[in-house]
C-alpha cells in the first residue's frame, strides 16, 4: 500500500533528508586515503546526533552501524571495519536518519584520492541516471518508466543494471511502498499519485549486473570484481511533478563541484 504524505509531512521529512545531506557533507571533507570507514561511522553518527536526529540505519534489521560503507566492486550494504581507504578506490556511502518520525535515506560514491577516468566516468554516468530516472516521476507515469529511463541511459554506457536491490517508498519506515527498480518497462508498474514520497538509487556496475552476497549477511559485491556506484535522493512528488528533498549541494560545496543538476527538481531554490 503506498502511504501518501501532506505537505507538511513532506516538509518534516525534507529536514529529515537534509541532515542526511549535511552529514554526507561533512563526511566528504573527510573521505582520503588512509582513514576506516569506522572512523567515518563515528564521525558521522555524532554528527547526526549533534542535529537532534537518530541514525536510520542502526540496529534497522540489526544493522550494526550508522552507515552502509562499500568499497569499489562492493555494490551496497557494506558493513564499516578498520581497513583503511586506498588512494585510487571509490567508496558509496549510504546514510539514513531519523527525525519527527519520518526518515531520510541517501547515498553519494566517492573517489579516494584521484581516480582514473574510467571509474570517474561510472561515477559520473551512475549520478546522471539518478536524474533521468527522477525526471520520470510524475503524476500520470508508472514505476516501470523510472526504471525504463534508467536502465536505458545506463546500458547504453555498457555498464551493469543491479536487479536484486531497489529504491522504495519512503516516510515513517525506512522501506516502504512502492519497490522502485532501477531497471523496467514502459507504462508498467504502480501508478505515481501526489504526495508519494520515494528514495531512487541506481546501483551500477561497471561490468556485469551480477552479484553475490557475502556470508555476513550484508555485503553485497559485484560477480566479476569490478567497481559498482550508487548514489541516491529523496524524492517527493508535489503539484504532480518531482521534488527533491535531499541534496548533493553540501557534498559538492565540499569537493567544489559546481553543477545545477538539482535545480529542475526543486520549485524553490536551495541556499545552503
Ligand atoms: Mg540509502
Ligand atoms: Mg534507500
Amino acid at each position: 500500500m503506498i502511504i501518501t504524505k501532506t505537505r507538511e509531512e513532506i516538509e518534516i521529512m525534507r529536514e529529515s533528508a537534509l541532515i542526511v545531506s549535511k552529514t554526507l557533507g561533512m563526511l566528504a571533507k573527510e573521505v582520503k586515503p588512509g582513514v576506516t570507514t569506522l572512523q567515518l561511522d563515528k564521525l558521522a553518527e555524532d554528527f547526526i546526533r549533534e542535529q537532534g536526529a537518530i541514525p536510520g540505519f542502526l540496529g534497522l534489521y540489526d544493522f550494526p552501524n550508522t552507515l552502509c560503507m562499500s568499497p569499489n566492486e562492493q555494490v551496497v550494504h557494506g558493513i564499516p571495519n578498520n581497513t583503511p581507504l586506498e588512494e585510487g578506490g571509490i567508496i558509496s556511502i549510504d546514510c539514513g536518519a531519523l527525525k519527527n518520525e519520518f526518515y531520510g535515506d541517501h547515498a553519494y560514491t566517492f573517489a579516494v584520492g584521484e581516480i582514473d577516468t574510467e571509474t570517474q566516468k561510472l561515477l559520473d554516468i551512475t549520478r546522471e541516471s539518478l536524474y533521468v530516472g527522477i525526471r520520470e516521476l510524475k503524476v500520470g507515469n508508472r514505476v516501470g518508466d523510472v526504471g525504463y529511463a534508467i536502465q536505458q541511459f545506463t546500458e547504453k554506457h555498457g555498464y551493469g543494471v543491479v536487479r536484486e536491490l531497489v529504491g522504495h517508498g519512503l516516510g515513517r519506515t525506512m522501506h516502504e511502498d512502492p519497490e522502485m527498480p532501477n531497471y523496467g518497462r514502459r507504462g508498467r508498474g504502480k501508478k505515481f499519485i501526489e504526495g508519494m514520497v520515494v528514495a531512487i538509487e541506481p546501483m551500477t556496475n561497471m561490468g556485469t549486473h551480477k552479484i553475490r552476497q557475502h556470508k555476513d549477511g550484508w555485503t553485497i559485491t559485484t560477480l566479476d570484481g569490478k567497481p559498482s556506484a550508487h548514489f541516491e535522493h529523496d524524492v517527493a512528488i508535489v503539484d504532480g511533478k518531482p521534488e527533491i528533498l535531499s541534496t548533493f549541494k553540501y557534498v559538492h560545496k565540499a569537493l567544489g563541484i559546481v553543477t545545477d543538476e538539482e535545480d529542475e527538481f526543486r520549485q524553490q531554490p536551495l541556499v545552503i
